[in-house]
């Protein structure tokens, strides 16, 4: 195709506004091109020269346009001075307009998209002194070779500036229609449709590149999808969580399940074969060399093999044993001084799913034999709940994970990591395939909800604290055990163990406080089903938010005489340190929870009246 008929698309897109007849008028475009243009013409739609993880912007400065703009004037014999120039871009603002209102119509060579594509590639990989010269020699001689309408875009396109709102999804609509026909029952060509659609979504899930597919699919047609697998060096479209509310809930929707914890650090999928090993990011930017160190172990370990597998990386603080928490580990996201700042703050990859082993795709294999082989290929440092997360020896270790179909194990888990320091857990199903590039119920992410059925909060008498573990090991504390006051029997009745809620500081500003208070064996009067690190006198008082108060047979509050459970809060968080106005006797009593637990059963109930 000559790039002017190219250019002549790009309009008629430009004045389309709506995805279905964008995707309409991309088809007819799409049908005129051959393999190889499709690809070339489906990057440059993006604004793009390459799918967008091959990094080739173009993003040239405004200045250097200009100047190439001058350039192809005077070779046309129209010169401009560049402050004309200048003002008149002031004026219209926006360098695509001002190149085609400048440039001389008139007779040129049919220039091809393929030859304007090929000369753009150029001009994006000139690099070193004297480059800036050449990208304006370069681009005035392609301005000057083209229609002023084709100059309009191409200028657009150098400065990162072709916006013509086409995305993703518009671009496999009209893949769509180019390869079903539109003659027929309308109801068989819908299926047909959906069924064309989900074959090409598939194939871009696996490769991330649009312009594979549409070359893919122009060349050899559906068959030719159908074979595109995971490739080394192509990064497979991330699978993604959906999120519930409990273990309970968990477990209802998947039954038995691997549950891990969350890490929060930087997503890695990490591709290894014989042409090197390459890293890219949750948004499938290649990292590979912001974390050397990954890059290098994942080398050595799969020298002669090939692999794809994702982790999640975290800073290591060694002087604990232990994570950096998130705001350390993101100070590794630089482009500069990346070797001074790996050995500052090295990283550690949790591996938590392996997509492709030598040779062969193992995303449609369930996860527990992915995690099998995983398990063969990376070291297990932790498991269960009540191992405290130790960072691998190396680089690389598996995800920690229990198996389990309980959800208050679940519950207990969450507990266990979020009191760490991590964000949750994520939940898999056993037999769930590696969902590429979708968000579906075989990975559910349980984070602390912020959306309370219990919306007031309590005051906690602190009974005993836990040592730190993980990210709080430094600190020397991890978790508080707090509780509620039984007036009539004279009681502390241990309701919640809170790992949440305050600051570093905050955390080590209580542990001096609890210290001074610290007793050998449970002090007189408290009950508590749980044995903490340390025991204290209950003299500090804490408010604390949960999101349910549940029934519980570990916690001993509010329960009767005869009664085998007492009440717990589910996901509790301080929300201030220790109370100056309040004693002990001052907490919130174990009556008082009764009510709550009433009013918020009632709360509930009436919700469910009022969305039924
Ligand atoms: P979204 O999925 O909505 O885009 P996000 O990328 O911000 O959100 P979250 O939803 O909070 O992330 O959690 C999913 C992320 O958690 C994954 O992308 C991955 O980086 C990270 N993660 C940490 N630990 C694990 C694990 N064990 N298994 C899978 N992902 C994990």
């Amino acid at each position: 195709m000559i790039f002017d008929r190219f250019a002549e698309g790009l309009e008629s897109l430009e004045k389309t506004s709506g995805r279905i007849d964008l995707a309409k008028g991309l088809a007819i475009l799409l049908s005129e091109l051959s393999p190889d243009e499709t690809a070339k013409a489906l990057y440059m739609v993006q604004g793009q020269l390459m799918p967008p993880f091959a990094g080739e912007p173009m993003g040239m400065a405004g200045s250097l346009l200009l100047r190439a703009i001058a350039r192809a004037l005077e070779s046309l014999n129209a010169p401009l001075p560049e402050v004309d120039l200048k003002k008149r871009l002031a004026a219209i603002g926006d360098p695509g307009l001002l190149a085609e209102s400048l440039l001389p119509p008139g007779k040129r060579p049919l220039v091809s998209l393929a030859a304007v594509y090929d000369r753009l590639l150029g001009i994006s990989r000139l690099s070193g002194t004297g480059s800036q010269d050449d990208k304006i020699l370069h681009l005035s001689r392609l301005l000057a070779d083209i229609a002023p309408l084709s100059a309009r875009f191409v200028c657009r396109f150098v400065m990162g500036r072709l916006r013509l709102g086409v995305g993703d999804a518009t671009i496999l609509d009209a893949l769509v229609q180019t390869t079903v026909s539109s003659k027929g029952e309308e109801s068989a060509m819908k299926a047909e449709r959906k069924r064309v659609r989900e074959e090409l979504e598939g194939a871009y899930n696996l490769c991330s590149d649009l312009g594979r597919v549409g070359a893919v699919l122009r060349e050899e047609g559906l068959d030719g999808i159908r074979k595109i697998a995971p490739m080394v060096g192509y990064p497979v479209r991330m699978a993604l969580c959906e999120r519930l509310g409990s273990g309970e809930e968990i477990i209802e929707k998947i039954g038995r399940a691997a549950v891990e914890s969350k890490y929060d650090g930087f997503r890695c999928q990490i591709h290894c074969g014989p042409t090197g090993t390459r890293l890219f990011s949750r948004n499938l930017e290649e990292t590979t060399s912001m974390f050397p160190e990954i890059a290098r172990a994942a080398s050595e370990l799969f020298a002669g093999r090939s692999a794809i597998f994702e982790g999640e990386a975290l800073g290591y603080d060694g002087e604990n044993d232990s994570y950096h928490p998130f705001q350390v580990t993101i100070t590794r996201k630089r482009k500069h001084n990346i070797l001074e700042k790996s050995s500052e703050i090295p990283l550690k990859c949790l591996v938590f799913d392996i997509l492709y082993l030598d040779g062969v795709s193992l995303m449609d294999r369930p996860f527990q034999e992915r995690r099998k082989i995983l398990e063969g290929l990376f070291p297990v440092r932790v498991r269960g709940i009540a191992d405290r997360e130790l960072p691998p020896e190396g680089v690389f270790g598996a995800s920690r994970l229990i198996v389990t179909e309980d959800p208050h194990e679940v519950d207990l888990f969450f507990d266990e990591v979020v009191e760490e320091g991590f964000e949750g857990v994520i939940a898999k199903r056993l037999d769930g395939v590696y969902a590429a590039g979708s968000r579906n119920f075989n990975w559910i992410k349980l984070k602390r909800s912020y959306k309370s059925a219990l919306s007031d909060t309590v005051d906690l008498a602190l009974i005993g604290y836990y040592r730190g573990k993980g990210l709080r090991t430094k600190l020397g504390i991890g978790a508080v055990l707090g509780a509620v006051y039984d007036a009539g029997r004279g009681e502390f009745q241990s309701v919640a163990r809170i790992g949440s809620g305050l600051t570093e500081e905050g955390w080590r500003d209580l542990r001096g406080l609890l210290e001074e208070l610290r007793t050998d064996g449970p002090p007189p009067g408290v009950v508590s089903g749980l044995v903490p690190d340390f025991w204290v006198r209950p003299e500090l008082v804490v408010s604390v938010l949960a999101d349910e108060l549940t029934r519980s047979p570990t916690h001993r509050a509010g329960r009767r005489e005869g009664e085998e459970e007492g009440f717990a809060l589910r996901f509790p968080r301080m929300v201030s340190g220790p109370r100056a106005d309040k004693r002990a006797e001052d907490a919130t009593t174990a009556d008082e929870l009764r009510r709550l637990y009433e009013i918020q059963r009632q709360r509930l109930s009436g919700k469910g009246e009022e969305g039924g």
